[in-house]
């Protein structure tokens, strides 16, 4: 397994990541099981403060293992606060996981529930560095929110993101998405559990400040074959589709995952 050759296949699937990225083992990793009852309740966690200029949105991505919408993030018009976060963080890209049927997708599970998809908010954080390529591998460089997608009803807030996939069916492509506030992703409580964790996917560094949301968001078996419809291959090459990209969960270990609730 060369070290761009990383997947969600046997050969190099999660289980082989360590062979080139040792911290796979890290005491730090993500995703995790959150275990309710093993949460705890701190009540000086403040409320998640998003504002996002939807004219920072950029571009869509097809990354070969998903897709990134990506966002200018030259200055501070998208940021996120508050929450557990000492510092001012950047919106950078999101993107989503999900799993080759509806039983499974998300990276989070919640008391071992397992749900179809999750989308992920990237942000970094620009009060301490200068762009998320310093900040990607620091202990508080970076800061995702998670949204759990629970298949059900079709959501139309998704539907521009769909609608744009056709644009980028294979691996490298790219094309311009405008005009997009990904807070329409959010659910309507934005009630949250917090815990120290890792990027869930190599170089998998243990620098992200995880918010998930305890409310979950809809997506349809017909927007989620949608995402399965992407192809991990470049133009021309044998079509060979997204069917799953998703990390299982990792030990917790000394961790806390603490609740805004
Ligand atoms: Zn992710």
């Amino acid at each position: 397994m060369a070290s761009l050759d990383w997947g969600y296949d046997a050969q190099n699937g999660p289980e082989q990541w360590s062979k080139l990225y040792p911290i796979a083992n890290g005491n730090n990793q993500s995703p995790i099981d959150i275990k309710t009852s093993a949460t705890k309740r701190d009540t000086s966690l403040k409320p998640i403060s998003v504002s996002y200029n939807p004219a920072t949105a950029k571009e869509i991505i097809n990354v070969g293992h998903s897709f990134h919408v990506t966002f200018d993030d030259n200055d501070n018009q998208s940021v996120l606060k508050g929450g557990p976060l000492s510092d001012s963080y950047r919106l950078n890209q999101f993107h989503f996981h999900w799993g080759s049927t509806n039983e499974y997708g998300s990276e989070h599970t919640v008391d071992g529930v397992k749900y179809a998809g999750e989308c992920h908010i990237v942000h970094w954080n620009s009060a301490k560095y200068p762009s998320i390529r310093e900040a990607i591998s620091k202990a508080d460089g970076l800061a995702i929110i998670g949204i759990l997608m629970k298949v059900g009803q079709a959501n139309p807030k998704l539907q521009k993101i769909l609608e744009a996939l056709n644009a980028v069916k294979t691996k490298g492509k790219r094309a311009p998405f405008t005009n997009f506030d990904p807070s329409t992703l959010l659910p309507s409580s934005l009630d949250y559990w917090t815990y120290a964790g890792s990027l869930t996917h190599p170089p998998l560094h243990e620098s992200v400040t995880w918010l998930i949301c305890r409310e979950t968001i809809s997506i349809s078996p017909e927007q989620l074959a949608q995402f399965r419809s992407l192809l991990s291959n470049a133009e021309g090459e044998n079509p060979v589709p997204i069917q799953h990209n998703n990390r299982p969960p990792q030990p917790l270990k000394d961790r806390t995952v603490r609740a805004s609730f």
